[in-house]
């Protein structure tokens, strides 16, 4: 089912992002997080796409396997990074033959070694115009990224939203963003989008932490403020990994619970390949509110 017609339900959406483990050894261990995370009967899986090598064969992979045994649709990530028109057109014919219907079209990050995204030759240069090859190329719902913070190289919300309007212009369905871990941003982006004349659905993307470690990464990798009264919550049990999931998971459903009565379109959850945190946190919401 095309992504864009779930949403035609009205009622918030419930998805999982995963992504393709970097060692074969690992994804049967993948395939059993999926199984738990299925059994809460998301609406979409969405598979990221890696900068380079063996994971990104895996994106189709485990995307067509989430929707053949596991029954729950998929949203396949894909990136204009080293990738040429007619690579692109290769990854589409992939996944037409494997029934996936869905795609989350990003520009990608540049590889680690470089510090600006370079357009390979005969490629794309933003996601915009990976967004119209796909619409000339396939019948597929289009998805596409959103950042409630500024994405980092955009000089300001209003030149980055601008942006964001020629992805849904070119025929982009919704929009997944970033996490973020003040829906003030959340809400102000929102608004800033509508004022702006897009009225795609928008689903914010939740990241429960679980471990204190990940803070200043998550900061460096993309930006995102943690809110001064979480940061020092966190930063007094940082050692003790049980009470940092604690505040983590509560922190997630403070942001979830407030999310759904200001009437989003649905959740988002960056999963990072877990179960446990994700699932205590979609239970407590379907006791509240779902
Ligand atoms: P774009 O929309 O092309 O924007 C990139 C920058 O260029 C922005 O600053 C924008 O304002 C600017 N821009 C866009 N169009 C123009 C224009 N015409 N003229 C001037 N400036 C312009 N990365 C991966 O490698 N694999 C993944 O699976 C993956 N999944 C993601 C999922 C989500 C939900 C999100 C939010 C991000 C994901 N990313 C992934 C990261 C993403 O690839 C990076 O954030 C990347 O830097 C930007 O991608 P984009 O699609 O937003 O790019």
């Amino acid at each position: 089912m095309k992504i864009k017609n779930i949403f035609e339900e009205n009622k918030p959406t419930l998805s999982f992002e995963v992504f393709p483990p970097s060692r074969d050894g690992n994804i049967e261990e993948l395939y059993r997080v999926i199984s738990e995370l299925a059994e809460l009967k998301p609406d979409f899986f969405s598979v990221t796409y890696g900068a380079g090598g063996s994971t990104r064969e895996k994106t189709v992979e485990i995307a067509s396997k989430i929707r053949n045994d596991f029954g729950r649709e998929t949203l396949a990530h894909l990136t204009c990074v080293q990738a040429t028109g007619t690579d692109i057109l290769q990854e589409l014919g992939k996944l037409e033959k494997t029934g996936i219907e869905n795609i989350l079209a990003l520009r990608g990050d540049p590889p680690k070694e470089n510090k600006t995204f370079v357009k390979t030759e005969g490629g794309f240069e933003y996601a915009s115009e990976l967004v119209e090859f796909i619409k000339l190329n396939g019948d597929f719902s289009i998805g596409v990224a959103g950042y409630p913070e500024v994405h980092p190289e955009a000089p300001d919300m209003e030149h980055d939203i601008v942006n964001l309007k020629k992805k849904i212009d070119a025929g982009a369905d919704f929009i997944i963003t970033q996490m973020f871990f003040d829906n003030e941003d959340f809400y102000r982006f929102r608004d800033n989008t509508i004022s702006a004349g897009i009225h795609v659905p928008i689903i914010p993307g939740i990241f429960p932490i679980f471990n204190y470690r990940q803070i200043s990464r998550i900061v460096s990798l993309c930006g995102a403020k943690i809110p001064p009264k979480l940061h020092d919550k966190l930063s007094r049990v940082n050692d003790r990994s049980e009470e940092v999931e604690k505040y983590g998971i509560e922190h997630a459903i403070r942001q979830s619970e407030d999310l759904l009565k200001n009437g989003v379109s649905g959740l988002h959850f960056y999963s990072m390949n877990r179960s446990r945190h994700v699932m205590r946190i979609t239970q407590e919401l379907f006791k509240k509110i779902i």
